[in-house]
Formats: C-alpha cells, sequence, structure tokens
C-alpha cells in the first residue's frame, strides 16, 4: 500500500531531545512529516534548503535564541512566509510580545496541552494556505490588469495616430462622443467643438439629416463617397465606412473615413478634359456613319449593312455615355442649376411613362402609373429625366409579362410628396443597395454590356433629386424586384 502523503511538512527546532522526541511522535502519529533539530543555526539552514510548511521554534535554545533563529527566517526571501509557531516555558506577557515582534505566528507555552498544539498548528497551515491561494489570485490579477492596460494603450495608440480620420457616434442622435487627431486635422474642429455635439448641428455634410436616417437605417456601409463638410467651408470628399458597436448598452457608430479629395479632383479633371476630347471624334465619326447608311455613297450589302448598324449601336452608347458624364460632372459641380418653376408631378408621371411606353411594348412589360396631381416647385426636365430613369432601369431589369408600377403620395405631415417606381424584377443584393448610387456601380459587370447601361443614370437621378433638397432610396428583395423611392419636399 502506497504511504499516505503527509498533511504538512513541519521543522521542530528544540535542543531538549525529550521534548523533540515527544513532539515528533506525537505530530507523525497525526499525519505530519517532522524534521527536527537541536540546533538554531541547523534548523535556519534546513528551513533554507528545504522549505516547511511550518516551524515550531523553541525560545531558549544555548547557542542561538529562538528570537534570533526567528529574525534570519524572517530576513530571508526563502524562508520569510513560514509560519512560526514559539514554543517555551516562558509565561511572561513580555516574552509573547518579544516573539511577535521577531515575526512569529503564535506562542505555546510549555507543559502544552497536545491538542492545542495540533488545533494551532492546523489553524497556521490553514491561515497560510488561504494567503498562498491569495497572493497567487493577486498575482493573476495583477498580471491581467497589465495586460488589460498593455491592450488599451495599444489600442488608444491606433486610434490616436490612425491616418484614417475616425468617430464614434450615437446612431440615436448622431452625437460624437469620440474623435481622433486625423479626424480633427480634415474637419479643421477643436476636440472641444466637436465633442458632445451631432453631426447635423456641426453641418458635417450637404444633407446631414439624410445621413443620419441612413446610418440610423443601415447596419453597415463601405466607401460610400460623403462630402464633408470643413469648419472653414471647404468641402472634402472622403470615403465613408461605418458598422455599428455596443458600448455599454448604447448603439454607436463607428465612422472610418478615407481622404480622396485630391484624387476625386484628378479624376474629375481627367474624365472631364477625356470626355470633351472624345466627343468631338465621335460627333465626326457618327456623321460619317450616317452618310454611310444613308445610301448618297452607294448602296451596302446586306452584311455591310449589319457591321453598320453594330457601328452606329455602339457610337450611340458612347455618346449616351459621355453625356451622362458631362451631365453628371455639371451637376455636381453646380455648373447646371435647377431650373425650378411650378409644375404637376400628375404631367411628369404621364410624360415619362408615356416616353417609355415603347420601350416597355419591346420588352413586354406593363406599364401602369397612376398619377397624382400634386403641384411641385421643381425642375420639369431633370425630374423627368430621374423618373425616366428609374423606369427605364425597371424595364430592363425585368423579365417580360411583369408590371412596373409608378405611384405617388403626398404627406401633410413632413410636407413631402413620395414617387415610387416598383418592378418584379431581379432585386438588388442588400450589400449593393448603397453603392448603386455611385458612380459606374452596376450589380453585374456585363449589366452596361448586355443592357446598354452606363452605370451613370442612379448617380445622375440621386444628384437631381439631392440638388431639390429630396432623397431617393431603394428597398428590394433579390428575385422579387425593386421599389426606387424619391421623396421630394412640398414648400420649398
Ligand atoms: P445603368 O445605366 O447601368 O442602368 P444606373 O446607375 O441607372 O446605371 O444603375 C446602376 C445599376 O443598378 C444597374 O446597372 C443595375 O445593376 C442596378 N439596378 C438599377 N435599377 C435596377 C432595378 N430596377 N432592378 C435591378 N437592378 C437595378
Amino acid at each position: 500500500m502506497p504511504e499516505p502523503t503527509p498533511k504538512a511538512d513541519i521543522l521542530v527546532i528544540d535542543d531538549t531531545p525529550e521534548n523533540l522526541n515527544l513532539l515528533s511522535v506525537l505530530l507523525i502519529k497525526h499525519g505530519y512529516k517532522v524534521r527536527s533539530v537541536t540546533k538554531g543555526s541547523t534548523g535556519i539552514r534546513g528551513a533554507q534548503v528545504m522549505p516547511p510548511d511550518l516551524i515550531l521554534l523553541d525560545v531558549n535554545m544555548p547557542q542561538m535564541s529562538g528570537y534570533e533563529v526567528c529574525h534570519h527566517l524572517k530576513a530571508d526571501d526563502r524562508t520569510r512566509e513560514i509560519p512560526i509557531i514559539f514554543i517555551s516555558a516562558l509565561e511572561a506577557v513580555s516574552d509573547k510580545v518579544k516573539a511577535f515582534q521577531a515575526g512569529g505566528v503564535d506562542y505555546i507555552t510549555k507543559p502544552f496541552q497536545i491538542e492545542e498544539v495540533l488545533a494551532r498548528i492546523e489553524t497556521h497551515l490553514t491561515l497560510r494556505r488561504l494567503q498562498s491561494q491569495l497572493q497567487l489570485q493577486n498575482e493573476q490579477l495583477q498580471q491581467e490588469i497589465r495586460e488589460r492596460k498593455h491592450a488599451e494603450e495599444k489600442f488608444a495608440t491606433i486610434f490616436q495616430h490612425s491616418p484614417n480620420p475616425i468617430a464614434i457616434v450615437t446612431v440615436s442622435e448622431g452625437q460624437l462622443m469620440e474623435v481622433n487627431p486625423s479626424f480633427l486635422s480634415i474637419s479643421g474642429y477643436t476636440r472641444d467643438q466637436v465633442i458632445g455635439n451631432s453631426i447635423t448641428q456641426l453641418h458635417l455634410g450637404h444633407d446631414s439629416a439624410t445621413f443620419l436616417r441612413r446610418l440610423q437605417t443601415t447596419e453597415t456601409f463601405h466607401n460610400l463617397e460623403f462630402e464633408l463638410l470643413t469648419h472653414s467651408g471647404s468641402v472634402k470628399s472622403i470615403l465613408l465606412s461605418f458598422d455599428r458597436i455596443e458600448l455599454n448598452g448604447t448603439t454607436y457608430a463607428l465612422l472610418i473615413a478615407n481622404d480622396i479629395t485630391e484624387r476625386k479632383r484628378l479624376e474629375n479633371e481627367f474624365i472631364s478634359l477625356v470626355s470633351h476630347e472624345l466627343r468631338t471624334p465621335l460627333t465626326s465619326m457618327m456623321g460619317s456613319l450616317d452618310l454611310l447608311s444613308s445610301g448618297q455613297l452607294g448602296s451596302l450589302t446586306e452584311q455591310g449593312q449589319q457591321v453598320l448598324s453594330i457601328g452606329v449601336k455602339n457610337a450611340e452608347r458612347l455618346i449616351r455615355l459621355i453625356n451622362d458624364i458631362l451631365d453628371l460632372e455639371r451637376i455636381r459641380s453646380g455648373k447646371i442649376t435647377m431650373n425650378r418653376r411650378s409644375c404637376n408631378l400628375a404631367d411628369l408621371m404621364i410624360q415619362a411613362t408615356e416616353e417609355m411606353q415603347a420601350m416597355a411594348d419591346r420588352s413586354e412589360i406593363q406599364l401602369s402609373t397612376e398619377p397624382v396631381s400634386i403641384l411641385l416647385n421643381a425642375d420639369p426636365d431633370r425630374i423627368m429625366q430621374a423618373l425616366t430613369n428609374l423606369l427605364s432601369n425597371a424595364i430592363k431589369f425585368s423579365p417580360a409579362q411583369t408590371t412596373v408600377q409608378m405611384q405617388a403620395c403626398s404627406s401633410g405631415q413632413t410636407s413631402s410628396v413620395c414617387i415610387s417606381v416598383c418592378d418584379q424584377g431581379r432585386g438588388i443584393p442588400s450589400h449593393q443597395i448603397q453603392t448603386i448610387f455611385e458612380r459606374f456601380q452596376q450589380v453585374d459587370t456585363s449589366d452596361a454590356r448586355q443592357k446598354g447601361g452606363t452605370g451613370l443614370g442612379l448617380s445622375i437621378c440621386r444628384n437631381i433629386i439631392e440638388q431639390h433638397g429630396g432623397r431617393i432610396w431603394v428597398e428590394s428583395t433579390v428575385k422579387q424586384g425593386s421599389t426606387f423611392y424619391i421623396e421630394l419636399p412640398l414648400n420649398t
């Protein structure tokens, strides 16, 4: 049978061999492992080499008193924590005080009762065990605190030094809770001007209210083009990504920006330059193709006619693209102002439907419009352009034998009118719901080729609607259909 593990390792230091023997026998009998020595110096060495769990120490010893032994043990890191119980025939209070001053944890007077010795040993061993446990837990806690502090410092450094402007905003109010130095540098505001104020109060965008609504109704978006209005009134182009974060039970928007002002300027310059340069040769090409197809230069074979019609179709597409680009740039840069006047929405809805009827017939799609007579103060040509674009998209992306419906309703509460164009087409994946309003963004890269689009229509629509102080958005389910909404204010 294996020996039972001893309850604890006890070192007894007493110069009287009888006492030593008596204590050793009793303690061993009660399950302790005992080392006994008669000299203080031997006891110190033994404790240093192999620290016991507890020491029983006689006070009166010839060469080195118990107090001295205790002082040595307490001065040494290896033995400092070992509980020491003094055993002595001296009963004076001063002796006991001296023992506690030397670092003893208890004092037993001889002749002793073995039960008392055992009970005191047990108590101090338990105390020591609990103390060690506490020490360990404390060290673990300290380590955890150090690690957390380290992690916090790491993230704070990243936040502070990020070249990307970052802002943390409450979703409910759009209140700025935290911003980093890059944000202050791009916006031109000081920290005090920003913290606690909302994006609408600071007027950080042309339409901060719409932007806030977008934060409240969207879970996340990436690289959304946004025009940031700085403190000095200048405009910076930024790409904005947003995600929701929960902190202490409140939902915040984490906004990370990328300054693309310079890139945008070069891009716009390039696009407008190239477009202008392309228009002249294209017009001449179109003239030549027209001349060829008129037959004035001789008649063409059937194959020749086919090749010519491909040429004409593609030249027309190119012209459409260039016109769209120039149109968009002119609206964006404010070169085209909205020519607002009083017009009836019902007339615009009817005209737009009539214009798109031929296309709908070709695609075997039923166009259904419920005109609503409401007076608008708007540029009728531009609103027509937006409506026909939405109808044309709805027809393009719907299968035959389905219906495209245009409706309108006014809301007295917000004094605005909402026009909707609903189709039963292929729908738009949720992650592209935002991006399709950006330039050249198409759900499928083949859309330009197969459907003859430019990827600019919705961007133009959004610009037109925003110039009227309205907003445009879409709700869609893949394979079921999409509904585009245009909301226009009435009392402007
Ligand atoms: P395009 O000239 O390509 O139609 P738009 O800016 O008008 O350019 O539209 C961008 C893209 O949005 C389209 O290419 C298409 O992928 C998607 N889209 C627009 N309207 C619809 C719709 N009603 N149904 C499905 N997808 C649509």
